[in-house]
């Protein structure tokens, strides 16, 4: 039976409970885990407390060499986190060989921000006083993280954090807590001191985290409803809140585009992680004249991902995380389907035997899908994709923008201006202008509108998890 993990120690629930996490392409058990609540969020925390004094005040190259070691030890374990990944979330063993990297390469990415914190002086009237603007840690921090990326949006938290000097109460989602231990623990096998990082375990421990007294910021990643909750009761002690939430990124495809790039940079932007990803093409906008040779791509590309067990080495796309994500999304699709829409590929579950047990789907398109049909309105979290024929450019911004969500973007052109024009315009925190939706390590991320706010990768993010202090020195 996995555990949590407190203070290096592996630990089981106070109250005794466990709960089952299950593979979504068979159903069957992965593993048992403790069902933490907030005694154990109290540990938990507790612990990062105590931590924080000691490793907040190492020389922060030091900080930069023990993360740099930590990471190498945990990137040495890829090969048997993978699969565990596998089992608990769906996704296909490529897709988690690649996350479970990206954990590695994440905190290796911010170790080297460690001893670049920089602060200011400044001159002031009075010539006997100076003033000294300085950065520091923030104290314990903690790190709420969803089941559709488990490693990466949990490293999106840890790593600028601990690399700043703080500590961390990590809560990983309830389904997908596994290769989260593994990779903690390889960390901590690699010489990350113990309750630097604290892994607690169940549904209970979110609101916990939010409501502990100790615990000075939270970074959660999840729906735009759960952000709202956690932002209210972080309300209560203050604490400083980054949101990563909800999106329904528009891409807009004009006639002079590269066909092919933008084919294979949407195919992979909606039906990657079967399509259950925070980023990601949700909405598709094609100017008249690239229509039809762009959704014969699109189709073909489709027809290439087959469903299966992500453990199975032809699956191209695994199942769906659960049953009620996969009940979600196709009743989005239905209501469309209801009103006039028109599936041009998928719309159903795939048949066959090794289809029974998991919560697979086809990668689906659909056109002429109605205005204000919930699939334009809501965010669709799993692989199916609405695309719209448009006039012009004025016409796929107006649609673009017409969302309550502002995560990511993207724009397919030929033309300069075009680009210039939609990056000035995209109401979103990410426009990629003939690129692949890929978030990068070197540019901050984060929404705006209802997707949140507060900005993960990046030096930006690293300065997220520092506090600025003002300090005067009199009598020079
Ligand atoms: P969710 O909001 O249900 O849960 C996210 C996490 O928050 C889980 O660990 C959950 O246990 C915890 N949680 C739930 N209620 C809480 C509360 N009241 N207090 C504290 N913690 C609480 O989201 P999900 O279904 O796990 O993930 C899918 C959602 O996440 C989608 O909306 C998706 O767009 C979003 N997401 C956003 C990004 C991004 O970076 N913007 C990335 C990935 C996923």
């Amino acid at each position: 039976m996995a555990t949590m993990i407190i203070e290096g120690d592996r630990t089981k629930a106070a109250s005794g409970k466990t709960y089952e996490v299950r593979n979504p392409a068979t159903g069957e058990v992965v593993d048992e885990v403790p069902a933490g609540g907030p005694a154990d969020v109290d540990k938990a925390a507790q612990a990062a407390a105590k931590a924080f004094t000691t490793w907040s005040k190492l020389p922060a190259n030091q900080r930069r060499e023990i993360l740099h070691k930590a990471t190498q030890h945990m990137l040495s374990k890829v090969e048997d986190i993978a699969p565990v990944l596998t089992k608990e979330q769906g996704k296909t063993l490529l897709e988690s060989r690649l996350e479970a990297r990206r954990f590695g390469e994440n905190i290796g990415w911010f170790a080297d921000l460690a001893d670049k914190i920089h602060g200011q002086y400044v001159r002031l009237p009075d010539l006997t006083t100076y003033g000294l603007v300085v950065r520091r840690p923030i104290g314990v921090c903690g790190a709420i993280v969803p089941w559709n990326f488990p490693l990466t949006l949990a490293a999106n938290k840890v790593a600028p954090a601990i690399a700043a000097g703080n500590t961390v109460v990590l809560k990983p989602a309830s389904t997908t807590p596994l290769a989260t231990l593994l990779c903690i623990e390889a960390l901590i096998e690699g010489g990350l001191p113990e309750g630097v990082v604290n892994v607690v375990l169940g549904q209970a421990t979110g609101e916990a985290i939010v409501a502990h007294p100790l615990i000075r910021k939270i970074a959660l990643t999840g729906s735009t409803p759960t952000g709202k909750r956690v932002m209210a009761k972080a309300s209560e002690t203050l604490k400083k809140v980054t949101l990563e939430l909800g999106g329904s990124d528009p891409c807009i495809v004009l006639d002079d585009a590269d066909l092919e790039g933008a084919a294979r940079a949407i195919s992979v932007g909606r039906f990657f992680n079967c399509g259950q990803q925070c980023l990601s093409t949700k909405r598709l906008y094609v100017q008249e004249g690239a229509y039809d040779a762009l959704m014969e791509k699109l189709v073909a590309r489709a027809a290439k991902l087959k469903p299966g067990n992500g453990l199975d080495k032809d699956s191209r796309m695994g199942p769906m995380h659960t049953e009620t994500q996969r009940a979600e999304v196709e009743a989005q699709l239905k209501e469309a389907v209801d009103r006039g829409a028109k599936v041009v590929f998928g719309g159903g579950r795939p048949e066959g035997s090794e289809y029974e047990r998991g919560w697979f789907i086809e990668p689906t398109i659909v056109e002429n899908v109605p205005d204000g049909a919930r699939m334009w309105t809501e965010e669709v979290f799993g692989p199916a994709l609405p695309v719209r024929k448009i006039k012009d450019l004025d016409e796929g911004l107006r649609l673009a923008n017409d969302t309550q969500f502002g995560l990511g973007s993207s724009i397919w052109t030929a033309n300069m201006a075009a680009a210039h024009r939609a990056v000035q315009e995209l109401e979103a925190g990410y426009t990629w202008v003939n690129s692949i939706v890929i978030a990068h390590d070197e540019l901050p991320f984060g929404g705006t509108k209802q997707s949140g706010f507060g900005k993960e990768h990046g030096v930006e993010a690293f300065m997220q998890y520092t506090e600025e202090k003002s300090v005067v020195y009199g009598g020079v």
